[in-house]
């Protein structure tokens, strides 16, 4: 199986004022088939880390890794990493205009395998994740994100998941602007990719609502970019009781 290691990461991201440092030593073990949540206060760094492992260019490594089965990522450039077999969903999805979602599907399938899918066997796959996803067989001819809302594009990354068959996926607030049926929909479509290919999940959120329908092995708590406090899913249930104040109150 595969492994995602993040060791002792340091991030900056580029402001008008200069680099400014969100993450602070950052250390985390995900073994391929595991899903590890990611809470913490608004403002913590946990959208930090989504950017620096899909090597967003405002986000700067200064000191530290992130390891793909000993393999540093952060050497490699963005097709790399999802060739390498990572995914992210982005917390706001891009618009690709003049591009259909089925084209670009087809063609992020084929760069990521190195040869094109089968037409006919890749066709029918696109239709059924999306009915998985009780997505419209229109989304298929409009173009990417384009006039989206929030749910579907959801509901897109998801059905990108699932047919890009990463070994890795990146979930930054997946669940947020989610009415509950849409929230139920989207975490199906996680649950499933997580039993067809062991998919491992970097699960981030603010709010444990969709814990309940993902659920998590490990629960690492963000504050002040880095990890506070770690534990299994019992930690998520006490950060519903008692949110993050107290992590507040000890950084202070
Ligand atoms: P979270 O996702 O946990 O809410 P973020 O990673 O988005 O946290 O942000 C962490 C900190 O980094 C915040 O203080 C935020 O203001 C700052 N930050 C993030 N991106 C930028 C940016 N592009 N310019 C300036 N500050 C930023
Ligand atoms: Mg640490
Ligand atoms: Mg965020």
């Amino acid at each position: 199986t595969s492994l995602l290691e993040i060791k002792d990461l340091h991030v900056s991201v580029e402001t008008d004022q200069g680099a400014k440092p969100i993450l602070n030593g950052v250390d985390l073990t995900i073994p391929q088939g595991e899903t590890h949540a990611i809470m913490g206060p608004n403002g913590s760094g946990k959208s930090t880390l989504a950017y620096a492992i899909a090597g967003h260019p405002r986000y700067e490594v200064t000191s530290g890794s992130i390891l793909l089965d000993g393999e540093e990522v952060t050497e490699m450039g963005v097709d790399e990493r999802a060739q390498a077999g990572l995914f992210l969903a982005m917390q706001y999805p891009v618009e690709i205009p003049g591009v259909t979602n089925a084209n670009f599907l087809r063609t992020a399938k084929t760069a990521i395998d190195g040869e094109a899918p089968a037409i006919r066997t890749w066709m029918k796959e696109v239709k059924e994740a999306m009915e998985n996803l009780r997505m419209d067989s229109s989304f298929a001819e409009r173009n990417v994100n384009e006039g989206f809302s929030g749910g579907e594009k959801k509901r897109n990354e998801i059905l990108q998941v699932e047919l890009l068959k990463p070994k890795f996926a990146v979930l930054d607030e997946t669940d947020s602007g989610l009415d509950v049926d849409a929230l139920k929909v989207v975490s199906e479509g996680v649950n499933r990719a997580k039993e067809t290919t062991g998919l491992g999940v970097l699960l981030i959120t603010h709010y444990t609502r969709i814990l309940r329908y993902i659920k998590p092995d490990f629960v690492h708590v963000f504050v002040n970019g880095r990890v506070a406090e770690e534990g299994g899913p019992e930690l998520a249930d006490r950060l519903e009781e008692e949110g993050y104040d107290r992590y507040l109150v000890d950084a202070a």
